[in-house]
């Protein structure tokens, strides 16, 4: 006997289970997003294992990309859920990788088979050439059940520093500014003000603590001597690697920045004529110390740092330079996201200007920047734009 159901039926049922994907899938993001910053040179994954139980649908085992990039989300969750993975769903913000690393582990793909999984929930596909379909290709031929494109946009969105790497060659980079309400950044001869006030500092420590490394120009390790860490209860330890944008290696062995070497690594980028004496002092006190050459400008290659920092294994950085710094990165077309904090204090006075004209321009352009939130932070109010994915 055949049984025909009205097609409403169908359609609710449909309706239904999206709006489940979608709510499991929201979850397994906030996993993977919590942990950016951490996983690098592997994308953060958040992975959730669900059953139908008696009252509905229900979590039996969730996980996320660990430190360093290894185990990856989808055998944490796996090892979570145990024998409740049998019959189950998991869902992943990321394609599950089908080959075998250098390492040896085994693919994600053939764990969540053995593990008796029915259905797989994917948001994206991985653009790594070793995975790019391979992994939905393989969990269909092994009869796991596979829909794709759950939340896709927010998905590109939490991968974008791995897109980024894998398909140009360089990190993402998100450019912060702080600035008075009359637009400086410092004060008259580059004095240094203090812009944001408590809350929106901890907003940035906690931007900070969700990219890979935080990137300077040596004018403001100069003018300011910052460590660059975070400083955020709890999260200390997610300081990211700190980068110094140094042509001519002029960072002191004396600064912050070494004081606070044991805390995150300290790379400087210089260019390729840099003084060799300096570069093994700057050895000497615990920095890296790494070349790249000149723009048609005269100054550091911008592009070029950002692809060797990519080399490294960095795919999210954090850019805190100055305004001469960030306006170059803006022009290059390098900058993926912008975060303007704006105080409600005025200078009143000839200062730094924070935006220049040329990155005012950019982000004015027609078709390049959106804002994409507002956000207040106790006195400051953050705009937060940024590029398509
Ligand atoms: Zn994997």
């Amino acid at each position: 006997m055949t049984v025909v159901r009205p097609p409403w039926v169908a359609a609710d049922g449909d309706a239904a289970q999206g709006a489940r994907d979608e709510a499991f899938m929201r979850r397994a993001l906030a996993l993977g997003d919590e942990a950016l910053g951490t996983t690098w040179p592997n994308p953060s994954v958040g992975a959730v294992v669900v059953r139908e139980t008696t009252n509905g649908p229900a979590i039996v085992g969730e996980g996320v990309t660990q430190p360093g990039g290894r185990p990856h989300g989808e055998p944490v969750a796996l090892d979570h859920a145990g024998d409740a993975a049998v019959g189950a769903t998991l869902y992943v913000t990321l394609e599950p990788c089908a080959h075998r690393s250098v390492r040896g582990a085994t693919p994600c793909v053939e764990r969540t088979f053995l593990a008796g999984v029915r259905r797989a929930v994917i948001a994206i596909e991985d653009p790594n050439r070793h995975i790019a379909g391979l992994g939905v290709a393989l969990l269909r031929s092994m009869g796991v059940s596979v829909t794709t494109g759950v939340l896709r946009g927010d998905a590109a969105r939490s991968h974008r520093g791995h897109f980024s790497r894998v398909r140009r060659g360089r990190p993402m980079v998100t450019l912060k500014i702080a600035r008075t309400a009359d637009n400086y950044c410092a004060g008259p001869g580059g004095a240094r003000l203090q812009i944001s006030c408590g809350e929106a500092s901890r907003e940035v420590h906690l931007l900070r603590a969700h990219h890979d490394a935080i990137m300077v120009g040596v004018g403001t390790v100069l003018a300011d001597d910052p460590q660059l860490t975070v400083r955020l209860e709890g999260l200390e330890h997610r300081s990211p690697v700190r980068v110094v944008l140094d042509s001519r290696l002029r960072t002191p062995t004396d600064s912050a920045l070494f004081r606070t070497a044991r805390a995150a690594p300290v790379w400087i980028v210089a260019a390729e004529d840099a003084p060799v004496h300096a570069e093994h002092a700057l050895r000497g006190a615990g920095a890296e110390v790494m070349r790249v050459g000149r723009g048609g400008d005269g100054a550091l290659d911008l592009k070029e740092a950002l692809e060797l920092l990519a080399t490294r294994g960095i795919t999210r950085v954090f850019s805190e330079g100055g305004p001469v710094v960030g306006e170059q990165l803006a022009l290059r077309d390098l900058v993926d996201v912008m975060v303007v904090s704006t105080s409600v204090k005025r200078l009143d006075a000839p200062g730094v200007v924070a935006i220049r004209d040329g990155l005012a321009e950019r982000l004015a352009a027609p078709g390049v920047f959106t804002l994409r939130a507002m956000q207040v932070h106790g006195d400051d109010t953050f705009e937060i734009f940024e590029r398509p994915v």
